[in-house]
């Protein structure tokens, strides 16, 4: 390659992956100048500037020529500091400081630099890096074990300077990536193992099946009843991740920024994202920058989204949540860009009986109005999406100090059945069947709650380790779990219209 032209690969962070793009810097003859090809006069300022004061304090010469930057594909191409470490390798080469490696070999680079010359962590590095196909990386100090590497990931040469690239571009492009560390079938046998559901409490029993089932839960509850205590022993129950999950997971979390965190949270434990009320909805389902960069709803992806006060957050949030909780995924659309993200996660929340959340109905003060308007927005999208409801008020011997012991659950699905598989992998006898039709026609449950209390029987019938097909006691349990307390008073159940569920007759 002619010296005054030089090509080096790079990627951006789209979604939780990347798009591989080639930056190409020219140095030509003409009044000094720094162009980059379709980016604004802002953005190219702002990247020469820190491109030239990195160069200059790493001992190396800005050339005072003409010089003009391409970054193609232009078309999925944004201005990114991601790109600095690449502009910079190809500038100091094209300009003869450095040397180019033997024959046509193609060097990737990416990665921040800061005024002194050092290279920094980017958002979404591994993404980054399981998209570049070249041999010889050069890439900021990484996060996370190499050994923990999710597969398809080339090796990368680490940089924690400029002044290192001399002497980095010598060096033998590295060995192939280990393999990683299988999870240890044994970890965490130290806890109780319940053998059966049988020997659990009442709430021991609906928290397992929750759990394993990454069933959809709603602790109710007047105030000062313990909500957020049980709230708290539950996401302390969740299980591990395997290894499918864990090296999506980490891809995930650094397509989300966990790597500029201290210390990066890659560990094997299943995510538990708390929001409050507070949160945008942008926060939520994600897509705040340019590179759509995913949410809390995708950072929960396969794990707990945790929504105290479940009442308190906007009309719109809980709109978005009941979409992803439907499509499991998170769809954004922002001007020209979008893109899918992953959104498939275990709702666990907790909500009053009334706004003002009074233990009797003596001491509530609440309008018939804030009433309606409470819900309204409860029942609107949501109620019909949770599985299972803890009504703490009616629960017996509750110990809010002590809400639950340390129990081990092993999930009994790792994948969604659709509903048209409901039928092959989970069937059902008569009597369940003739259940859950006589539900629906008294309006106890919907279309959908049919589904649902069938995966929630199925889950039971799992944990119970018996076989054929789900019978009446294992559905009465499920459709029972779902509204929270049938033989009283169901929490804000409003009957569904009577109309009947064809298929199951
Ligand atoms: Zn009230």
């Amino acid at each position: 390659m002619n010296v005054g032209l030089y090509r080096v690969g790079s990627a951006i962070p789209h979604g939780i992956s990347a798009r591989p793009v080639h930056i190409d810097v020219h140095i030509g003859q003409g009044l000094p100048s720094f162009t980059i090809v379709g980016v604004t006069n802002a953005e190219c300022r702002n990247t020469r500037d820190r491109v030239r004061a990195a160069i200059v304090n790493s001992g190396f010469q800005w050339p005072s020529r003409l010089i003009t930057i391409a970054a193609s594909p232009s078309h999925i191409t944004t201005p990114s500091a991601v790109l600095d470490l690449p502009i910079a390798l190809a500038l100091l080469i094209a300009s003869g400081q450095l040397k180019a490696p033997e024959g046509d070999e193609l060097v990737n680079a990416f990665g921040e630099l800061g005024l002194d010359g050092s290279v920094r962590p980017v958002v979404a590095h591994l993404p980054i890096l399981r998209c570049l196909d070249g041999r010889r990386v050069l890439a900021p100090p990484m996060r996370v074990e190499p050994s923990c590497l999710p597969s398809g990931c080339p090796p990368a040469i680490e940089l924690r300077h400029l002044n290192e690239l001399p002497a980095v571009m010598e060096r033998p492009v590295p060995g192939p990536v280990p393999p990683f560390a299988a999870l240890d079938p044994q970890a965490g046998s130290n806890r109780d193992t319940p053998d059966q559901l049988d020997g659990l409490s009442t709430l021991e029993r609906a928290l397992t099946i929750a759990i394993a089932g990454g069933h959809h839960t709603l602790i109710v509850g007047s105030r000062g009843v313990g909500k957020s205590r049980l709230l708290g022993a539950l996401t302390r129950l969740v299980p591990d991740l395997d290894d499918r999950e864990w090296h999506e997971q980490i891809m995930i979390q650094s397509a989300a920024g966990a790597d500029l965190d201290d210390p990066a949270p890659y560990g094997r434990n299943r995510p538990v994202r708390v929001v409050d009320p507070n949160c945008s909805l942008v926060r939520l389902v994600g897509g705040m920058t340019n590179t759509m960069r995913p949410g809390e709803f995708s950072r929960a992806h396969r794990g707990l989204l945790v929504m105290d006060d479940l009442h308190l957050f906007s009309d719109q949030i809980l709109q978005a949540l009941a979409t992803t909780l439907d499509t499991r995924s998170v769809k954004v659309a922002r001007a020209a860009r979008s893109v899918e993200l992953p959104g498939y996660f275990q709702l666990v929340a907790t909500a009053p009986r009334c706004p003002c959340g009074a233990p009797t109905k003596p001491d509530c003060l609440c309008s018939d109005l804030a009433k309606a308007r409470f819900v309204s927005k409860l029942t609107g999208s949501l109620l019909d999406r949770i599985d299972v409801v803890i009504d703490l008020d009616q629960l017996t011997g509750f110990d809010p100090m002590n809400p639950v012991r340390d129990l081990r659950i092993v999930p009994t699905e790792q994948d969604p059945i659709s509903d048209e598989a409901l039928w092959t992998v989970a069937p059902i006898d008569q009597n369940a069947r003739d259940l859950l039709t006589t539900d629906v026609d008294d309006g106890r449950l919907s279309h959908r709650g049919v589904g649902r209390a069938w995966r929630v029987a199925h889950t039971i019938q799992q944990l119970r380790g018996t076989a054929g097909p789900i019978d009446l006691d294992t559905m009465l349990e499920a459709v029972t779990l779902r509204l929270g307390n049938p033989d009283g008073d169901p929490y804000l159940h409003k009957p569904t219209t009577g109309t009947s569920f064809g298929s199951l007759r």
